[in-house]
């Protein structure tokens, strides 16, 4: 006989980085949730132990992580005037299956959107013009802007755990950072990672020809010392609370691709995980360099 389960106030189909967001939102607001997904559970233990982790044939060659497109796939078209024909061979665009989603096996660098991303439609025509765009081009600007999503980016930072230098903080343009990001109202919560040798000649080439280089934003936690992330976690209900197996998975992830020296000042955390976090709260964080 079928099992039948408690009632829930909200179900949630599919459990990557949205799905787990709204269930924190969910439950914070005291309702009950159901996430149903259609991959595999993971968990820290035993998915992202080591070796296991680092097993190129299972996830890089039969990617075990992603959506098995003999099963199931989406449809692909270049112009209206193609056939729509089944995607059957991975390329760049990658379905996440699973707990977690494509979060699992996402690079870790944590670009916001820029003011312009957000009005797209209105920057192109006001740089080039209303006839740039063709007739056909959907494109359209996003109906927030970047002042109302701010805040919000802001708090996905210090939660996620990043990494990085503010280019523009509250309008101020800063040296080290990107200076064509749009205002930020904080720094990173943690400082940028430290540059591998190819990211140093870049940096010198780049100047010697008058550009402005930038470490790239990532979602690492680069401070041994507890960082505002952290301390965000420790004062507040987060995301982190509902989901911590997963965040420590992306940080782990996040810390392989990126590439930075791992010296032991700017190793993220060791066996770092939500229930593991000693803490001092106190929302007087000053960020460690
Ligand atoms: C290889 C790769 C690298 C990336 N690198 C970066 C990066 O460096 N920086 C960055 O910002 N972004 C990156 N991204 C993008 C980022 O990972 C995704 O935008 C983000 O994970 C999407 O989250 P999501 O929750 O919206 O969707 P998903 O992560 O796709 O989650 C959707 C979930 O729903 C499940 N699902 C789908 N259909 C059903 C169904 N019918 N029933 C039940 N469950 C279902 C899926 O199995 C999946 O777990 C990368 C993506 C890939 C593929």
């Amino acid at each position: 006989m079928a099992e039948k389960k408690k009632r829930a106030d909200a179900v949630i189909i599919g459990y990557g980085w949205t799905g787990a967001i709204m269930a924190k939102t969910l439950t914070d607001a005291g309702l009950s949730v159901v996430a149903l997904e259609r991959g595999p559970a993971r968990d820290t233990a035993p998915d992202f132990e080591y070796p296991r982790i680092i097993d190129e044939l299972r996830y890089g060659v039969r990617g075990d992580l992603w959506q098995p497109l003999a099963k199931e796939t989406v449809t692909v078209r270049h112009n209206l005037d193609e056939v729509a024909v089944p995607y059957r061979k991975y390329g760049s665009f990658v379905l996440g299956n699973g707990v977690g989603g494509a979060g699992v096996h996402w690079n870790g660098q944590l670009w916001r959107a820029s003011p312009e991303d957000l009005r797209l439609r209105s920057h192109i025509e006001e740089r080039y013009g209303k006839s740039f765009i063709p007739e056909d081009m959907t494109i359209q600007d996003y109906p927030v802007t970047f002042e109302e999503l701010e805040p919000h980016f802001d708090h996905f930072e210090k939660v996620c755990g990043t990494s990085g230098v503010a280019g523009n903080l509250r309008g101020e343009i800063r040296p080290g950072g990107n200076p064509f990001e749009g205002a930020r109202s904080d720094e990173y919560p943690t400082p940028p990672l430290p540059p591998i040798y190819a990211a140093e000649l870049f940096e010198k080439a780049t100047a010697e020809l008058g550009y402005k280089s930038f470490p790239l934003p990532a979602a690492t936690v680069t401070s041994k010392a507890l960082s505002a992330a952290e301390i965000v976690l420790a004062n507040s209900k987060t995301i982190h609370d509902a989901t911590p197996n997963r965040f420590m998975m992306l940080r782990s992830s996040a810390v392989h691709v990126s590439g930075g020296r791992k010296s032991p000042d700017h190793a993220a955390p060791r066996g770092m995980s939500a229930s593991g976090l000693k803490f001092s709260p106190s929302r007087k964080h000053k960020r460690r360099q």
